[in-house]
């Protein structure tokens, strides 16, 4: 079995060939390692590789790992659905949040965005897959929720996330992902991050501008649901 380390090592290798096979310099890919459903061990090993961002999806769950987690310097992103009834701890405890796709949801994180941290920084979550996805804006949603958002005081619109529906038609990802890049070009905020790339699709993304590449099972191994409800 291969340890966290030598999965890092790899994935990490992925990224400079897709980078270089692109023409992309390879420190414009981040690699935010997915920790939902593993433990805080499993957070610690990464960390000792030096992996410092880590996206989380249950709020429970990562607030709970903070706790465990509060002597490492790490750098906590939110990608999962959000309810408009937890924003405030999402507020406090992340520097990012990548799944934003409603004007109220930004507009919450804003005002309860505690004085003392810098701005949170945004991504807004769109939808590239028609009916195949139910979350995140829709195109036609985007550029009116993204002008709003980026007026917001204690926020900082960076850019888009994005979640193709798993295929193995590599046409039809590059289209999805080339789709996003668009949408961001298209709305002339300057803005700087695209969030998109999963372990299955990773090179795709990369090839079509992504900045951050988001890593779970690929850093740590298949996920087990059988405890959640
Ligand atoms: C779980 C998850 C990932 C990681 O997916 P893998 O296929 O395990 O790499 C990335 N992004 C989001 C939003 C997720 O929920």
């Amino acid at each position: 079995m291969s340890t966290i380390a030598d999965n890092i090592a790899n994935v990490r290798q992925q990224i400079r060939e897709a980078a270089q096979a692109s023409g992309r310099p390879p420190e414009q890919v981040q690699l935010l390692a997915v920790s939902k459903t593993k433990p805080a061990g499993a957070v610690r090993e990464a960390f000792a590789c030096a992996q410092r961002d880590f996206g989380e999806n249950y709020l429970q769950e990562a607030l709970d790992k903070q706790v465990e987690l509060a002597d490492l310097a790490i750098t906590w992103h939110f990608i999962g659905p959000i309810q408009s009834n937890k924003t405030r701890p999402i507020a406090e405890h992340f520097a990012w949040v990548h799944s934003v796709d409603r004007l109220k949801i930004a507009q919450r994180l804003s005002a309860q965005r505690p004085a003392h941290l810098p701005p949170l920084n945004i991504c807004l979550q769109v939808n590239v897959s028609g009916e195949a996805s139910k979350s995140g804006c829709s195109a036609a949603e985007l550029p009116a929720l993204a002008q709003a958002v980026s007026q917001l005081p204690n926020l900082r619109l960076r850019g888009l996330m994005a979640i193709p529906e798993p295929s193995d038609d590599l046409a039809l990802l590059h289209q999805r992902f080339a789709a996003v890049r668009e949408l961001q070009d298209s709305l002339n905020l300057g803005l700087d991050t695209l969030s998109m790339g999963m372990s299955q699709d990773l090179p795709v993304a990369i090839a079509e501008g992504a900045t951050w590449v988001r890593i779970g099972t690929a850093l740590f191994g298949a996920r087990d649901y059988s405890s959640k409800a």
